[in-house]
């Protein structure tokens, strides 16, 4: 019974599932995708990251396969409705990189707001360029718009609201009288709101054909004035020539971006030099710590899975 391992998994969950399973872990095949179909002939299960592609043609090349683990959350790299038809279990690592998520979301936010650390070399040169630094914003008092608020949404309010700042949310799956609400003490909002009164806007839905560049021209022209945007999410929910020209115009003050329309970013990204801009390579979810939690859960699930112990 074969295992095939596409992306990079810690080692001791790969270690575990070589002890119970021929296992082949190449983090290379995700670039590889003759050798990623020639070793499915005969696998039962694939654990991959969000880079390998399980299209038609990758599950066409693997007759015998029963389940996709997914290192990592969002499923829009892998064909789940033809996993669904063949029988072909499919399961996310939910909630356990949602901390990292939470942290970078918080530690981007301040250092936007702030704008103060970009200076080392000029201030260890003595140039001394406290005027300039000087207009730097707290936290404290802002308001956080969450756009999507499920797992990922409600650690990062949690976070958020420990440093003094207000949430509010907009999540129309969740009823207006659902308990996460008052549990969490965020306050639902309808889009509009999050756009027109929030500081800081930070997406947490999945990509799907509802949320397909749900932040365009006319929705970044509604966020507030100065306000930043930090998208952990999926690169096509946020228009990339419309969110440059924003920061350009300096109508946003700063954004945070760590998921692109495609990924790795290409030479003529309308993201590149761009004021006040961070971009990151799709590691907000990824830390050591996230990284262990992640496979270790995959690994117990896919052979738990191969075992008969959950369908
Ligand atoms: P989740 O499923 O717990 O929460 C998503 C929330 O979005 C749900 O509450 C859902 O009701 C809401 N939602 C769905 N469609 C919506 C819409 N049209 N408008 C408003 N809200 C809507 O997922 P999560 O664990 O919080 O993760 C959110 C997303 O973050 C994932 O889908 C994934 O794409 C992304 N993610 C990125 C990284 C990274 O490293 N950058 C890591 C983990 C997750």
């Amino acid at each position: 019974m074969k295992v095939v391992i596409s992306e990079f998994m810690d080692e001791a969950s790969v270690a575990s599932l070589s002890e119970q399973f021929n296992t082949v872990y190449d983090p290379g095949l995700v670039d590889r995708r003759d050798d990623l179909r020639a070793l499915l002939s005969d696998a039962r299960a694939l654990i991959v990251r969000n880079r390998t592609q399980v299209d038609a043609d990758i599950l066409a090349a693997a007759p015998a396969l029963e389940v996709v683990g997914r290192l990592g959350v969002g499923l829009d790299n892998i064909d789940s409705e033809s996993c669904q038809v063949r029988g072909i279990a499919v399961i996310p690592a939910v909630g356990a990189n949602a901390l990292a998520v939470a942290e970078y979301v918080i530690g981007t936010a301040m250092v936007l707001l702030r704008g103060a650390y970009t200076r080392s070399a000029e201030t260890a040169a003595g140039q001394w360029p406290r005027a300039d630094l000087s207009g730097g914003r707290e936290m404290a008092g802002k308001t956080l718009g969450l756009i999507g608020f499920g797992g990922i949404g409600q650690l990062t309010a949690g976070l958020a609201q420990a440093l003094g700042v207000s949430v509010m949310a907009y999540d129309p799956m969740l009823a207006a009288d659902s308990p996460i609400w008052g549990q969490t003490k965020v306050r639902p909002a309808s889009l509009d709101e999050v756009l027109t009164r929030a500081d800081i806007v930070s997406l947490h839905v999945p990509l799907t054909d509802q949320t397909r560049k749900l932040i365009d021209r006319n929705t970044l022209q509604r966020m507030k004035p100065g306000a930043i945007l930090i998208n952990t999410a999926r690169g096509g929910i946020v228009d990339e020539s419309a969110l440059a020209d924003a920061l350009r115009a300096g109508s946003l003050s700063g954004a945070a971006v760590d998921v692109f329309d495609n990924e790795p970013l290409p030479k003529e990204s309308p993201l590149a030099d761009l004021p006040n801009t961070i971009l990151t390579p799709h590691i907000a979810g990824v830390t050591l710590e996230s990284n262990i939690r992640v496979s270790a859960l995959i690994a117990q699930r896919v052979a738990e899975h191969l075992q008969g112990k959950i369908k």
